[in-house]
């Protein structure tokens, strides 16, 4: 008894072994009959293909939930006719093949049955040749279909991926200035439009030079990289922050005032202030930068203005010390 139990797990073990190797093809034979289950087995199994038997389609179906199953052979019973219309569905919506054999020969009854999802319809009896071949034929056509659709996958990954890439800056990971003159451009379409306000910053770490000078361009990048990944988790989701240049970040502000924005750009100044940084000889360090502030007025002809203005406003804010927000408004004439 104990060795039966025994014999029994390890055969249930080597199927499943069995089915595990990738390219062996996998086929379900479904049907209550145990002659003819016993037939298609030893008929359609071979080094490269296991046949794994069910009593019902419900059985197979959740089979084949689980295993990567290449077709599916149906045998219905005697002259039973279709026992309801959607019966293959379950295996249908996997878009596994679903072969027929029935003995019912009318053409409604063949019809029917490829009306319901199954790709052929072999009569009883029939040459094992026969069902043999068209096995081959479905078995082939599933897989050059699933690999197509798994190539088509990893290639809409692949695009996301370089779609991504191509907006984003590599050191940074804050958008890229062409992505950043795009979404400048919509923006203010935009709030010229609804009439809403629209602000920008424009920020630059002061002395920047003298940190590669001291500790190096590596550290230099980790001092951007990290500065950036800060900004980034001060900001809320709407707001969208690039790297315009080197050593400058600007921020587009949607919705948001002059006064909001002044607020916000010194909230990002003092978490730059207060951020450490480990240079060369384990030196602590730490940096600052200047923010020029900027929002759309009734002068602005086009986004490329809005830049110029936060620029301006970044000049004064260095020109007047560094570490510090300016909100320099143009004189009009
Ligand atoms: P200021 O306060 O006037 O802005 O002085 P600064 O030294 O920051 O400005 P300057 O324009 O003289 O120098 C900018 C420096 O930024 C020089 C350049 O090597 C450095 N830089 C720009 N991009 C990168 C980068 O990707 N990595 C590193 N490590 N340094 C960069
Ligand atoms: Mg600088
Ligand atoms: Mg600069």
């Amino acid at each position: 008894m104990l060795f039966l139990a025994l014999l029994h797990f390890n055969l249930k073990l080597t199927v499943r072994l069995v089915m595990m190797e990738q390219d062996k093809e996998l086929l379900f034979s479904v049907g209550s009959g145990a002659l003819m289950r016993e037939f298609l087995e030893r008929s359609l199994s071979s080094r490269d293909r296991s046949v794994v038997s069910f009593d019902s389609l419900q059985e197979g179906a959740r089979a084949a939930a689980r295993e990567p199953v290449d077709l599916v052979v149906y045998s219905v019973d005697g002259l039973k006719s279709p026992p309801d219309d959607r019966c293959l569905e379950p295996l249908a919506d996997r878009l596994i093949p679903v072969i027929v054999l029935s003995a019912m020969n009318g053409l409604e009854d063949r019809t029917s049955w490829l009306r319901r999802g199954a790709v052929d319809y072999v009569v009883k009896p029939f040459e094992i040749e026969d069902l043999s071949a068209r096995v081959d034929v479905q078995i082939r056509r599933i897989r050059v279909y699933r690999d197509l659709l798994s190539a088509n996958e990893r290639l809409s990954q692949e695009v996301k991926k370089m779609e991504r890439l191509a907006i984003v800056d590599g050191l940074t990971r804050l958008y890229n200035h062409r992505y950043f003159q795009e979404r400048l451009r919509a923006e203010f379409r935009r709030a010229r439009r609804y009439m809403s306000p629209l602000s920008l910053i424009m920020l630059d770490i002061d002395d920047f030079k003298e940190v590669n000078d001291l500790h190096g361009h590596q550290v230099g990048d980790l001092v951007l990289s990290t500065l950036s990944r800060a900004l980034k988790q001060e900001m809320r989701a709407s707001d969208l922050p690039a790297r315009y240049g080197g050593e400058e970040i600007v921020v587009i502000l949607p919705e948001t005032d002059r006064a909001s924005a002044c607020a916000i750009a010194e909230r990002l100044r003092k978490k730059i202030e207060g951020l450490r940084f480990t240079g060369r000889n384990n030196t602590p360090f730490s940096i600052t930068a200047s923010f020029g502030v900027t929002s759309l007025d009734n002068k602005m002809g086009s986004s490329a203005q809005l830049v110029e203005t936060a620029d301006d406003s970044l000049y004064v804010a260095k020109a007047s010390g560094k570490n510090r927000t300016s909100a320099f408004e143009r004189q009009s004439g």
